[in-house]
């Protein structure tokens, strides 16, 4: 099929960025890890990642790959300008040393990367890439459905594509899409066209979930119009509403062979979905603030539902303390419970240097911003202490190796915590195995995470409920303070601007206007 391709290259840069958190991601967060050349295609090849896709493709078509640069980490803080300088500068090079020896590069993105002083760095970085390469190298690019998808970012590529699910269990699959589009175009089978629409709202990530109604009855839609003879590919971006810059929203992106027409008619048509349920869209559960999300919970244990997973999605840190404290103060009453993927590395420092079966009184979580609640007193038993890195065993990144760095169990007797010393949001349950605890043993498992929780967690819950919490990543749009955010889209409104914010937000987001 594609004879003329010899060779891809590989890379990506990959941050979902919340602009709201007062802390800039820096190179370091990156690093951590960071992938070069070879080391691509061992650290990716079989994994259920963008990544892996890409190389199953080339694979399967005997091309070699050159791997250049991969970097990405955990969603966190506008990423220092510093750093996203130092990130382009080396895939730039490397792409440019590899300009004449691959035939096309095979590119990662997330969509919704923002730095600061920069509002859409993505975009800056394929300007730069085009410029190094020129207007006709042939660029693929899977991104994540999350993104925030600007007309302007997404037509420097000659392919998009991205996540249908989340969670992302597709993310290979996105990236073998991606890959076979261009290699169809490259051997001259396919002539994509692309076209896009947007359709003026964005979700809140919590109501993403795509097999929940009813963003789950238009993504059903799309796949009946992806199946219409010369269409080639259609993604929905639901966008990143705790990213403000100016490209936030859902985006729809179709891809026909030749026929833009044809292109237009899907993205438009699915755009104008997703416009007439945006308020159905918005709200498709119902929120507990965390006394409501015990009562519920006590409730539903004495009918012996269990366990009840409680969401406290806002937080995008995963350190807040708002549910915590609140199952603390309910003492003896609550239910026996967990709460993994706490991330605190100082907690889990003081553990390991405690030792294990010692009982350690310290303070937990509360210290990425001020909305994260407040640094908790916590007195238990070590009951495991030590590094934490495992190949994923869930649906989600499934085979990908993670590593949490230091990590503990503190354990009152009521309630046990994971804490962490790298940020990572609720994925899977391979925590509770790596440290030597039953999942099973718990009435209550508290999590921090959007929708990836559901790959692994939804077959064992017996209730979901979520949590609304004052931190950063509120279901109730309205209530943060957007600045660079158009008016327009749906439900962010630019009256929403509350004084209290505004010192907040002086700290976190000083992009240049
Ligand atoms: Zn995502």
């Amino acid at each position: 099929m594609s004879q003329a391709v010899k060779r891809l290259a590989i890379g990506g840069l990959v941050h979902e960025t919340v602009t709201f958190l007062p802390q800039e991601t820096e190179l370091a967060a990156f690093e951590h890890r960071a992938v070069r050349g070879d080391e691509i295609a061992r650290t990716f090849a079989g994994s259920n990642t963008v990544f892996g896709g890409f190389l199953q493709v080339c694979q399967d078509n005997e091309i070699a790959v050159e791997g250049l640069l991969v970097a990405e980490c955990a969603p966190s803080g506008p990423v220092a300008a510093a750093a996203f300088e130092t990130m382009a500068d080396e895939l730039l090079s490397r792409a440019a040393l590899w300009r004449e020896e691959a035939d096309g590069l095979l590119l990662h993105l997330h969509g919704a990367m923002a730095a600061r002083g920069d509002t859409d760095p993505e975009h800056t970085l394929l300007l730069r890439l085009r410029a190094v390469l020129g207007d006709d190298y042939p660029i693929a690019m899977a991104m994540d459905l999350h993104g925030n998808v600007s007309v302007e970012k997404a037509l420097l590529a000659d392919v998009v594509c991205g996540f249908r699910r989340s969670p992302h269990t597709d993310m290979a699959e996105t990236g073998a899409r991606a890959a076979k589009l261009l290699l169809g175009k490259l051997a001259g089978e396919i002539n994509p066209v692309t076209a896009m629409a947007r359709p003026g709202l964005v979700l809140p990530s919590i109501f993403t979930a795509t097999e929940v109604v009813p963003l789950s009855d238009i993504m059903a839609e799309m796949r009946v119009e992806t199946e219409q003879k010369r269409i080639l590919d259609i993604t929905i971006f639901t966008g990143f509403a705790y990213a403000d810059v100016p490209a936030i929203g859902a985006t729809v992106v179709a891809i026909a062979d030749g026929d833009e027409a044809l292109a237009i008619r899907a993205a438009e048509r699915l755009s104008a979905r997703l416009a007439e349920a945006r308020e159905a869209l918005y709200h498709s559960a119902p929120l507990y603030d965390p006394e409501a999300a015990l009562d519920k919970a006590a409730e539903l244990l004495a009918e012996g539902v269990r366990p009840v997973v409680l969401l406290e999605h806002a937080d995008r840190s995963n350190d807040s303390t708002h549910l915590l404290e609140a199952m603390l103060a309910r003492g003896p009453n609550l239910g026996r419970a967990a709460v993994p993927y706490l991330h605190d590395p100082i907690g889990a420092m003081a553990a390991t240097s405690s030792g294990l079966d010692s009982q350690l009184r310290l303070t937990l979580g509360g210290k990425s911003s001020e909305l994260a609640g407040l640094p908790l007193l916590f007195t238990g038993y070590i009951k495991f202490a030590g590094p934490l890195r495992y190949e994923i065993t869930g649906p989600y990144r499934n085979g990908e190796t993670i590593d949490l760095g230091q990590s503990a169990v503190i354990d009152n007797g009521k309630i046990a915590v994971i804490v962490t010393s790298v940020s990572s949001s609720a994925v899977d349950t391979d925590p509770f195995t790596q440290c030597g605890l039953d999942i099973d043993e718990f009435d209550i498992i508290a999590l921090r995470s959007k929708t990836h929780f559901r790959a692994a967690y939804e077959p064992i819950a017996g209730a979901i409920l979520i949590v609304e919490t004052p931190d950063w990543g509120p279901a109730e749009l309205t209530t943060l303070p957007y600045r660079h955010a158009p008016p327009g889209v749906y439900p962010i409104t630019m009256t929403s601007h509350d004084d209290a914010f505004e010192d907040v937000t002086d700290d976190g987001i000083n992009y240049a206007d």
